[in-house]
């Protein structure tokens, strides 16, 4: 039975077509890998009846050729999604049981090609993290372990669950979402791939939101067919998301395997970071040799303002949260705690709801939007922004058709590692992700390689606004010619 975990939602969409096995049967496969790796924790809630009735229907729509894009998919829900009828939590305390009467765009449009959901997934409270440790239901394990350690690591975050579910597949496919990496950098930590697709490609609507202008929804699948896959599905015009982008969605499968011969590959000077560890760079290099030798023209190109780019981050994502989060007051959603009076009680359930990282935000974002400071911090990070932007704008002008970086600083660290050093060594992961979301570009994390210590290491491409099927085609050349090893051993 377990071999059915092995396949990628392409070979299996072969075999539910052909009748090989059934969608609950691949459903059972994954639910009871689901019980076996529960250690990991990369679940929050799970849904073996949804999951099992909703697979009964795609065997149904199946026999009667009318399978959907995702028929039979087993998929995890990252659960920052409004899911109908099912607990949703953003993984706070403050949402207490929350159970959305609706579901997010996102999700129904899954849902409507046939995905079948096997549950809810851990992430960082309100998507605010980079390792998922500030989950209340505490962090995911990384299925992959140093070699010779059996020390836990941390999957990345926000979109941990995500990663860890599919890594350990546990899921084939999941949701996740980027606001400053947090689809990328999970990816990235457990040899996965994520795309964090154009702002606007997918609609926000019936995600909780944490930074509206820098918000993206995407996947985390097995591989770079299979991301492509799920992002067709997912993207598309939503008039009840006013940022959504009303635009065609192309086959991005049809982008895998396509050649990238003529095309031209930036490499950004300026990501040549300070003290960026040798197994980096040369991961970086090798990735650069690999494009060169499948035909593409690689170039050094230079995005001046990258180094603001954290800096001004941690400005406008705190700004736009502080005022998101101003609706969890205890009356309309979630968990209350009473007080003497209506104020008391908005403080009591706030106090009580946030965790630590969640109130930090929120005290900087009232900060930079204060009267007094409103200038100097938050318009001043927004012409910063407006310089990030520019910079790739130029870049991409002169003729580079995608840029490659290295996706992280390092390979997955330890639990409780980053978490108890300071609050700006945690920031510092999403050095090279961050600047894809400030400029609202799409961005995917491939496998590329290994650390020292037999750990996951990916690259970045990042490309123009709405052209996610460059990205597709090139990192499927990365993908081949890493050649693959990238599914962690069990141990759980
Ligand atoms: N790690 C970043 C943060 O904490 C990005 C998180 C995200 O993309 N949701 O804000």
């Amino acid at each position: 039975m377990s071999d059915l975990l092995d396949f990628t939602f392409a070979q299996a969409r072969t075999k539910l077509a052909a009748k090989d096995f059934s969608a609950v049967e691949l459903t059972r496969a994954y639910l009871d890998a689901i019980e076996a790796a529960r250690p990991l924790n990369a679940y929050v809630l799970e849904t073996p009846e949804i999951a099992l009735a909703r697979a009964a229907e795609s065997d149904a729509r199946i026999a009667t050729g009318e399978a959907g894009a995702l028929e039979g998919l087993p998929l995890g829900v990252k659960d920052l999604f409004c899911t109908e009828g099912v607990r949703t939590t953003a993984c706070s305390r403050i949402l207490g049981d929350f159970t959305p009467p609706y579901e997010s765009f996102v999700t129904q449009k899954m849902r409507d090609a046939g995905a079948v959901m096997l549950g809810k997934l851990n992430n960082d409270e309100f998507a605010m993290g980079s390792s998922n440790e500030t989950s209340a239901f505490g962090a995911p394990v990384n299925p992959w372990r140093r070699s010779g350690s059996d020390a836990p690591l941390v999957a990345g975050g926000s979109s941990g669950g995500s990663s860890a579910a599919v890594a350990a597949r546990i899921a084939l496919g999941a949701t996740a979402t980027d606001t400053g990496g947090s689809i990328r950098q999970p990816a990235a930590f457990t040899g996965t791939v994520g795309i964090k697709p154009t702002y606007g490609r997918c609609s926000r609507w019936g995600i909780v939101a944490f930074a509206s202008s820098l918000d993206q929804a995407g996947p985390i699948a097995r591989d770079v067919r299979d991301a492509a896959i799920l992002l067709g599905a997912m993207a598309g015009h939503d008039p009840r998301d006013s940022t959504s982008a009303d635009r065609e969605v192309p086959d991005f499968e049809a982008a895998v395997g396509r050649s990238v011969k003529g095309l031209r590959i930036g490499l950004p000077k300026e990501y040549r970071v300070d003290g960026m560890p040798a197994e980096i760079e040369a991961l970086w290099e090798q990735g650069a040799a690999w494009l060169r030798a499948a035909g593409a023209e690689v170039v050094e190109v230079s995005l001046q303002h990258t180094k603001y780019a954290l800096p001004a981050y941690y400005i406008v994502a705190p700004a736009e949260a502080s005022s998101n989060l101003a609706r969890y007051d205890g009356v309309r959603y979630g968990a209350r705690v009473p007080g003497r009076d209506i104020t008391e009680m908005y403080e009591n359930t706030r106090a009580a709801g946030f965790g630590p990282e969640v109130r930090r935000r929120i005290m900087i974002g009232s900060y930079v939007l204060s009267a007094g400071y409103y200038d100097a911090y938050y318009v001043r990070a927004q012409k910063v922004r407006t310089l990030i932007k520019r910079d790739f704008e130029t870049v991409f002008a002169g003729g580079v058709d995608a840029i490659l970086t290295p996706a992280t600083p390092s390979a997955a660290f330890g639990v409780g590692e980053m978490a108890n050093a300071s609050p700006v060594e945690m920031y510092l992961n999403d050095v090279f992700t961050v600047t894809v979301n400030m400029a609202g570009l799409p961005g995917v994390a491939v496998p590329a390689g290994k650390s020292a210590d037999g750990l996951p290491l990916a690259l970045q491409l990042i490309g123009r606004p709405f052209d996610e099927e460059t990205l597709f085609s090139t990192a499927a050349v990365i993908e081949d010619a890493a050649g693959g090893g990238f599914t962690p051993e069990r141990w759980w």
